[in-house]
């Protein structure tokens, strides 16, 4: 399967990675729309975000509980977390993920 955040997770295409686990990776948005703008990439390809919390809950955990250590340690603790999900909602890779965003990085 041709997934680019497949082969980020797999490390054969290079992302600026913030934080790993065994089930999850945490990488730099390529092209940020805030000061923080990191993605939540599940090591295990669901295509959304309704089909990971039915098919892999534990793979949903496992990136909630990263995504928002990471939003701690790089904002002031406001932040988004959200998962577009469909082509209507913006969604445009259609390997789940979820997008941290805040307009307050910690200094
Ligand atoms: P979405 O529109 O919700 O599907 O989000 C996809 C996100 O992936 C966008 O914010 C893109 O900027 C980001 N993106 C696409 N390719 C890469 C890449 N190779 N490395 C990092 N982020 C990427
Ligand atoms: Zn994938």
């Amino acid at each position: 399967m041709d997934c680019i955040f497949c082969k980020i997770a797999a490390g054969e295409i290079a992302a600026k990675t913030v934080a790993e686990t065994a089930k999850t990776i945490a990488f730099w948005d390529i092209s940020p729309q805030q000061p923080v703008h990191v993605l939540l990439v599940p090591k295990i390809h669901y295509e959304n975000i309704a089909e990971l919390s039915t098919g892999s809950p534990e793979h949903l955990v496992d990136l909630m509980q990263l995504g928002t250590k990471v939003a701690e340690e790089l904002s002031t603790g406001s932040f988004r977390f959200t998962f577009n999900t469909g082509v209507e909602a913006g969604q445009s890779v259609f390997h789940v993920h979820g997008h941290i965003t805040s307009t307050t990085p910690k200094a």
